[in-house]
């Protein structure tokens, strides 16, 4: 049976350029970063070339890169230390983010009494820009935090305009921009967010590293306590391996950013004909137009009975898709994403998010359509 992965959302298969450069470090650059002979100083400077590369792709300096290992722990670190060291008295954020950052906001406010205003979702999924502004009147020292890309929806929040609108109210703006590193131009001196974070695992990369962007003059703490690495901001040993295939998967991803998103958009296109034509009645969760090219969350007209056995039908035939989030795919709760901007009949209905690679193809696409008329 061939397997069909459209769940490019959740992780993304390994480039093998990237598999090749990690397996070049793992066999010769066994050095510790922090050690002084030529093995560490090594190491030292792959790390230092590995944080150059990602800085320069995002237009930033290298210092403000600090590498974490992944994005739950990125921020967290960054919504912890709104709180504790920048001493904010409010997150501002949405209902629609991911449980890294929605349960991140809950234990600050479970544990540091701090005030949450969430922003209305509209119900084509996006933010609502004028009951921000109306939250920001507020004067109270404030964190924004807004995802730049949904990975249930693939929304996309017009992060220039927000982090300008942030900038004006003097309040400092996070965003979780894990679904549109890789994939979209960011200049970060045109966009002034204060903090971002990313997860190589989405772009091509390995699992279990990511980075935090930290704009320059805005110092955090460490949460756990160490050695002096990453300026002593996040100690533990370097996973040199990871962090180079980071660099390196993020370095080919902007490479072949244009035909690989021209590739993806039409397979997109595709999809969504393929779906219209054979299901008349489908929907599509979000704005299609609105959201970023490799996420398509399709509504299908079946009995709401139909929900709870899609994944494991489509599974059965090789096919891995997804509900939500990585973390809600074998679960029967709805998603929370979905469930903040769709009425209570629309949650109900069978939804499944189709997101998709440059390694997927038509014929993928053609199976599972033919899967989902079977269903
Ligand atoms: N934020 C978003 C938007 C995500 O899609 C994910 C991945 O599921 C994460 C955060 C968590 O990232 P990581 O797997 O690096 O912890």
């Amino acid at each position: 049976m061939e397997k069909i992965y459209l769940d490019n959302a959740a992780t993304t298969a390994l480039r093998p350029e990237v598999a090749t450069e990690m397996m070049g470090i793992l066999q010769n650059e066994y050095g510790n970063p922090s050690s002084s002979h030529s093995f560490g100083r090594t190491a030292k400077s792959k790390l230092e070339l590995a944080r150059k590369t990602i800085a320069q792709l995002l237009n930033v300096a290298a210092q403000e890169i600090i590498f974490t290992s992944g994005a739950t722990e990125a921020n967290n670190w960054v919504l912890q230390n709104a709180v504790t060291t920048l001493q904010v008295k409010r997150i501002i954020t949405t209902r629609v983010e991911h449980h890294a950052v929605l349960h991140a906001v809950e234990f600050m406010q479970k544990n540091q009494e701090i005030q949450v205003d969430f922003v209305k979702i509209k119900t084509d999924g996006s933010i609502d820009i004028n009951h921000l502004m109306e939250l920001l009147s507020e004067e109270i020292p404030t964190l924004v935090s807004l995802m730049h890309v949904n990975n249930e929806t693939g929304t996309i929040l017009d992060l220039e305009e927000i982090a300008t609108i942030c900038k004006q109210h003097a309040v400092y703006f996070h965003s979780d921009t894990v679904q549109s590193v890789g994939k979209m131009e960011l200049d970060l001196q045109k966009i002034p967010v204060d903090f971002m974070v990313a997860s190589a695992h989405k772009f091509h990369g390995p699992k279990g590293v990511g980075f935090a962007f930290i704009r320059k003059g805005l110092s955090l703490k460490p949460i756990f306590h160490g050695g002096e690495q990453e300026k002593g901001i996040r100690p533990g040993t370097e996973s040199l391996h990871n962090i180079v295939g980071m660099a390196k998967a993020l370095q080919i991803s902007y490479q072949n950013l244009e035909a690989e998103r021209n590739y993806i958009q039409e397979l997109k296109d595709y999809t969504i004909t393929q779906l219209q034509n054979k299901f008349p009645d489908v929907a599509f969760n979000g704005s299609v137009n609105k959201a970023l090219y490799t996420i398509l969350n399709v509504r299908l007209p079946l009995d709401a009975s139909k929900s709870s056995m899609l994944l494991f039908n489509l599974d059965m035939k090789g096919i891995a898709v997804s509900r939500g989030s990585a973390c809600q795919s074998g679960s029967a709760r709805p998603s929370h994403v979905l469930a903040a901007f769709l009425t209570q009949e629309e949650v109900l209905k069978p939804s499944v998010r189709v997101s998709f690679s440059h390694f997927n193809t038509k014929k993928e696409i053609d199976i599972l359509i033919e899967a989902l008329l079977a269903l």
